[in-house]
């Protein structure tokens, strides 16, 4: 099966840094459905500061934040379905 079937759905992630100030959005198009691209940003890999901080700075694992405890540094702002614009999360 290929990706754009097994991973149909593809989002917008607009994610700041609330000690910059500095926003960036990311395009993703790895996700099964609204569960799963949640998942993944509320409990999941995506929910915690190390991970959040790769995507935003592209620092290629050099350099990464702490495991955040609690609250996040790096906000998620919101999610959008890239292809039809719809409000996931946000
Ligand atoms: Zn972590």
């Amino acid at each position: 099966m290929d990706d754009e079937l097994k991973f149909p759905l593809s989002v917008y992630i607009k994610l700041r840094d609330k000690v910059s100030g500095f926003e960036k959005v990311l395009y993703q198009s790895k996700y099964r459905d609204v569960d799963h691209v949640l998942y993944q940003w509320i409990d999941g890999n995506y929910s915690c500061d190390c991970n959040r901080s790769l995507l935003l700075w592209d620092w290629n694992g050099e350099k990464t934040l702490e495991c955040s405890s609690g609250e996040n540094q790096i906000e998620l702002i919101s999610i959008h379905n890239a292809k039809t614009g719809e409000v996931i999360y946000g």
